[in-house]
């Protein structure tokens, strides 16, 4: 049998036992193999409607009552209470809004202010996607800390009874290495500081377990592998046990205790209402929250399952299809140390991937020579992974 018929058979049986394959139907795709669902997730197919429907009825017709008869108000806990068990925590820990980044500078400072006198010094993850560090080198100016940027496996040897809090990426979004949550966690505690994580590219991807592991706070975006929908409002992740504490820098009137007694002074709300700042994007959070709708009867361990099989694949028919010696993966064959995307390092990497994508194969290119695919289990199939690798051995061939 030749190499493409094994794998093409391969991949066909892969299909045929996915018990994930249903779920594809839940989504609007076309003959693309779409592998940049780690960038911007595609699109739900409830979404449309829902987003019709808050748009002509609820704020075209019942205007201002939406705010109460259509949960407006309620809508960032209500969907952060969504995406809590997808990130192992119980409910009325999450809040939905703002940016990333700006949830980013939210959990450092609050992180610091947690962390009490004495303590001067926050740790970055030297591979940090960029927002995060250069938010991590404001909120260490404004609280008078210094900040050290240190490789996550550096980590444990860089912390110290200085150390104020911790920001580290659960996965690089370069690499697509996926860090040790507990174990860096638990080392954060050992010396009484606080740890801070972002899920952007973990979150929907594989199980995270928030509050098994005792993380302080997190934040994540929801566009990536949560299909929020392009600018889709991210979330912040208070532990319960230290909401009374949070002191947010950003008190606006939506996380007052009594947010329409127009009182001059703050008074903080209790538990993770907090974390609210303005009046929320209600479009986009609301698309949001019909995007969730595909994770009903959905496991995250099923994903995880699916993800590290695909990831596997392909790395194999990347090793199979392409010339010796075209492309080095970045990304760690060890499972435990794999997220959900394979990064390839490749000469001409932004020519390669142009011509991939006019061949119908969608990831991206990350400067200065990386190809990056990212595989969302809930809609990239095993037939997919195949010709993904395929075309990649014909661009190079
Ligand atoms: C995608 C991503 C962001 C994006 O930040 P926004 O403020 O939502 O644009 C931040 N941090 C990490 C680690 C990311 O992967």
């Amino acid at each position: 049998m030749s190499e493409r018929a094994e794998l093409v058979e391969r991949a066909e049986k892969l299909d045929a036992a996915d018990e994930l394959a249903g779920v594809r139907s839940r989504f609007v795709l076309d003959d693309v193999v779409y592998l940049d669902g780690n960038s911007l997730g595609a699109l739900p197919v409830g979404v449309p409607g829902r987003v019709e429907d808050v748009v002509r009825r609820q704020w075209g017709e019942l205007r201002i009552r939406s705010w109460e008869e259509s949960g407006w108000w309620t809508a960032p806990e209500r969907i952060g209470d969504r995406i809590a068990p997808l990130v192992g925590a119980a409910a009325g820990q999450i809040v939905v809004g703002d940016s990333t980044s700006v949830n980013v500078f939210k959990a450092l400072v609050g992180a610091v202010r947690l962390a009490g006198e004495g303590r001067d010094e926050i740790l970055v993850d030297a591979t940090t996607f960029p927002t995060d560090g250069y938010i991590a080198e404001s909120a260490a100016r404004l609280t008078g800390c210094t900040l050290r940027a240190v490789a996550p496996a550096e980590v444990p040897s860089a912390l110290s009874s200085r150390t104020a809090a911790v920001l580290l990426n659960h996965v690089d979004y370069r690499s697509g290495r996926l860090h040790d949550l507990p174990s860096l966690t638990s080392a954060i505690h050992a010396v009484g500081a606080v740890a801070v994580w972002d899920l952007c590219h973990s979150a929907g991807a594989l199980p995270v377990g928030l509050d098994e592991h005792g993380v302080d706070l997190a934040v994540g975006c929801t566009y990536k592998y949560l299909n929020g929908g392009p600018g889709s409002p991210a979330y912040l992740y208070v532990r319960r046990s230290l909401q009374d504490r949070f002191d947010s820098p950003l008190p606006g009137w939506n996380s007052h205790a009594e947010p329409f007694g127009m009182r001059s002074d703050y008074a903080p709300a209790p538990g993770a209402l907090r974390g609210r700042v303005g009046t929320p994007d209600i479009l986009s959070m609301l698309a949001l929250e019909a995007a969730l709708d595909v994770w009903d009867g959905v496991s995250i361990e099923a994903v995880r399952a699916k993800s590290l099989a695909l990831t596997d694949f392909f790395l194999e028919c990347v090793a199979r299809y392409v010339g010796e010696g075209r492309v080095s993966s970045l990304t760690p064959v060890a499972h435990e140390e794999r997220g959900s995307q394979v990064a390839l390092r490749c000469e001409d990497a932004g020519d390669v991937m142009k011509r991939l994508i006019s061949r119908g194969v969608v990831g991206d290119f990350r400067a200065p020579d990386v190809l990056r695919f990212g595989f969302t289990p809930l809609y990239v199939g095993f037939a997919d992974v195949e010709r993904a690798g395929r075309v990649l051995g014909e661009v190079l061939g």
